[in-house]
């Protein structure tokens, strides 16, 4: 099993921290709905893993997590002793099966799997044919001038 540092949070079985998008319509009815949740996080050790573990700003997060109130991956309130090197977030991976998987394989250092090997492929086939197609269209802009 992987850490259980969940197990001790202070939010630990509180509600409230991701609200739904029609729980309120502005920063303001947000910051109503949660600002005073904000507390909770005050003596929370975990902001740093809360945050790499939400992605909030890549999520584009709504809600409390690791001592701040997010507003659409933003940042709108936090509690006072806040550290920027909390806000780091692991970057995602891109999805499986599309040319930006096969590059993040190659990033890390990885082969691609078999899905975004195909999906590198089949995005080469589309650019060689579009361009074998190129010198025609021209030829046609051409002929109709
Ligand atoms: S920082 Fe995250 S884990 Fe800690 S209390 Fe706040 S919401 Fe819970
Ligand atoms: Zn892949």
């Amino acid at each position: 099993m992987s850490s259980d540092w969940t197990l001790s949070v202070p939010c630990r079985g509180r509600n409230g921290f991701a609200p739904s998008d029609d729980q309120f319509n502005s920063d303001r009815a947000l910051r109503r709905l949660c600002g005073p949740l904000l507390t909770v996080c005050g003596p929370c050790p975990f902001r740093a893993e809360c945050i790499a573990t939400v992605m909030p700003a890549q999520a584009k997060f709504d809600g409390i997590a690791g001592g701040r109130l997010w507003s659409n991956g933003v940042v709108i309130d936090a509690v006072d002793d806040v550290f920027d090197e909390e806000l780091a977030e692991p970057k995602l991976r891109a999805t499986c099966g599309t040319e930006a998987g096969a590059k993040d394989h190659a990033r890390h250092g990885e082969s691609a799997c078999p899905s975004c090997r195909q999906a590198a492929r089949e995005m080469d086939v589309r650019r060689k044919t579009s361009k074998a197609r190129q010198p025609k269209q021209l030829q046609l802009d051409f002929a109709i001038t």
